[in-house]
């Protein structure tokens, strides 16, 4: 099934593609519709660029000028005017330079910007599954680093290459027409480079790509062990020296390759230098053989030399191009690797709004499952009445929380359909269906910021009375009121700072200040004292009262009241009924009951 085979397989995916980037007409075609608002500017550079690659060829041309004519024919204003010129046309060509550097960072940083705004806007599309299944730090890795990769794409494919094909022409052309003797001894040097280029071109990207998976093991060894949760469990299971070993031995190996990958530079610099050194003196030795003949003027072999340097740089910046170009490529496919992922929850099209369809919840042989061949749910029939309140009972592992999270469409069901108010959930928008349920879970959570802040995301528009309201029918406005800052309080990462039983009930008033017309409740499983137990309990009656609900049940007290108990196991309604009906069924229940609350009651 596609449902979890695309994102597990996602990352093999990236590490195969970046051996062979696919470099089809549709994956260009693909990157450049990402170029294509900006053509504007992307020509401007290209005008530049040209002007840039013929104004670098006027100094050595007007040195010929002053060494042939201002030189021996004395002539201070002639040797002024070209001296002028010459400086001029660096001072010109600097300037178009700046522009050009600020028309690349402009680029590029709005593609940034369009990728990564749709690179969120498509992560929050996609299932709860993906995110379970995704690496810890994945994501994070794709939204930045990845991103931001795009920053030398332009820089390194596009500009690189007009830059060097328009640098190389030219000169090449000028060399000519100055010579074509000399010209073509200039060029006999070039395949010398070409080769050392190209080698080196595919050991750096070797490098590059080993060198990045160690980065990014890194980062996961990061994230895993530094983050709340994973801190505590190093900690508490004593794993601080095993860690510091395992991030030491990444570290070492990066760094290994990373001064391996800096050294291949340098052997290729110095190979490239000493060939580039050849061409000059081949230009010394056959230009001043023509100028013994009188074929050529001292000021023309000097032109010569200095222009050798915009022949060959472009020759070795061409070769390895393919390399970056790859680079890209590959930088790419990570990124549309994950835009190729269908959100598969979506609206259907022509969903309709809930509004006012009632809060009825209807179970119709509901089936699910997470795995192929491992079902989660099995034809799940049940109906919950407006106004009233059901729990879910079972053994741990029956199918609750998957029934939970099949009615706001965390998931899909497989088959059969859940109606609420008679309406199929899967023909109403997502939005309309998630406002309209609450969810409180075990595992409430609370991001960093003040216990207010935390409260109006639920509902933005709440004011302080309708806050402290909340609080007080929640009972935890006391207990705020008693900290330091009061509602000003942080709470910490995931609401480290408050207790299991204070978190939840600021859930419940989190809930409130949202007012839905249904509730999915998971208890807590963890026991709390009897004063937290009790205030728990008023919040929850508070909570479910006039609502639909659908409590996952661990306590008695819930158990007695509810109107309807199902049963689940195996994924499976075992036996549906009232408390006191179901006990006297003496089935799964009564045993069930026994083991969890028996010893309490008697
Ligand atoms: P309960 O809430 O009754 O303890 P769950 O609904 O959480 O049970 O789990 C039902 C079954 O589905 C279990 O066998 C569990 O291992 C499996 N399961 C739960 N969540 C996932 C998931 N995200 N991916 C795969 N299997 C899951």
């Amino acid at each position: 099934m596609s449902r979890y085979g695309g994102y597990t397989l996602g990352r093999m995916k990236f590490d195969d593609s970046q051996e062979k980037p696919d470099l089809s007409k549709e994956m260009l075609l693909r990157i450049s519709r990402y170029f294509l608002p900006y053509w504007k500017q992307t020509l401007v550079v290209l005008v530049i660029l040209a002007a840039t690659s013929v104004l670098g060829l006027l100094p050595p041309l007007l040195i010929q000028q002053i060494v042939d004519h201002a030189l021996p024919g004395k002539d201070l204003r002639l040797l002024a005017l070209l001296v002028a010129g010459s400086l001029a046309a660096t001072v010109a060509s600097g300037l178009l330079g700046v522009l050009q550097s600020y028309l690349n960072a402009f680029i590029s940083q709005n593609i940034i910007f369009d990728m990564k705004n749709q690179m969120y806007r498509h992560l929050q599309g996609m299932p709860l599954q993906f995110f379970s299944n995704v690496k810890q730090g994945e994501v994070i890795t794709r939204m930045t680093s990845d991103i931001s990769g795009i920053q030398g794409v332009f820089n390194g494919t596009i500009v690189n290459f007009a830059s060097n094909l328009l640098m190389l022409i030219t000169t090449a052309g000028t060399l000519f027409w100055m010579n074509w003797k000399l010209a073509l001894v200039s060029v006999f040097v070039v395949p010398l480079f070409v080769a050392p280029t190209r080698k080196m071109g595919s050991l750096r990207w070797k490098l590059a790509k080993e060198t990045q998976e160690k980065i990014s093991e890194q980062n996961h060894i990061i994230e895993e062990t530094l983050s709340l949760s994973g801190y505590m469990l190093m900690k508490l299971f004593t794993k601080e020296d095993q860690e510091r070993d395992r991030f030491k031995a990444v570290s070492a190996e990066t760094t290994r390759l990373q001064i391996r990958e800096s050294m291949a530079g340098r052997w290729f610099m110095m190979l490239v230098n000493t060939f580039a050194s050849i061409g000059p003196m081949l230009i010394y030795l056959c230009g001043g053989y023509l100028f013994i003949r009188g074929e050529i003027t001292i000021g023309a072999i000097i032109a010569f030399v200095s222009l050798l340097g915009r022949l060959y740089s472009p020759v070795g910046q061409l070769t390895n191009l393919y390399v970056d170009i790859k680079r890209s490529v590959a930088l790419f496919e990570r990124i549309f690797d994950y835009f190729d992922m269908e959100p598969q929850i979506v609206d259907a099209p022509g969903a309709d709004s809930l509004n006012g369809a009632g809060s009825a919840i209807e179970f119709r042989n509901v089936s699910f499952a997470y795995q192929p061949d491992k079902p989660a749910l099995r034809d799940i029939s049940f109906k919950a009445e407006p106004g009233t309140l059901t729990a879910l009972v079972g053994p741990s592992g029956a199918g609750k929380t998957t029934i939970t999270n099949l009615i706001p469409r965390l998931y899909n069901a497989d088959s059969g359909s859940i109606r609420i108010g008679g309406a199929d959930i899967a023909s109403i928008t997502l939005k309309s269906l998630r406002s309209s349920i609450g969810l409180v879970t075990q595992d409430t959570y609370l991001f960093n910021g003040t216990i207010r802040e935390n409260l109006l995301y639920a509902n933005e528009e709440a004011t302080d009375e309708e806050i402290t309201q909340a609080c007080q029918a929640a009972y935890i406005h006391d207990f705020i009121m008693k900290l330091p800052d009061g509602y000003d309080t942080v709470v910490g990462n995931r609401g480290i700072k408050l207790s299991g039983g204070e978190k939840q009930r600021l859930s419940i008033a989190r809930v409130l200040l949202k007012n839905p017309s249904i509730i999915i409740m998971d208890e807590a499983t963890s026991s709390l004292d009897t004063v937290s137990e009790f205030y728990v309990q008023q919040a929850m009656n508070v909570l479910l009262k006039d609502k639909t609900s659908l409590v996952i049940a661990h306590r008695l007290s819930t158990i007695m009241s509810a109107d309807n108990i199902l049963v689940i196991q195996d994924g499976r309604v075992a036996e549906e009924g009232k408390h006191q009906q179901l006990l006297e069924r003496n089935g799964v229940y009564k045993d069930l009951y026994d083991k969890q609350f028996g010893k309490k009651v008697t």
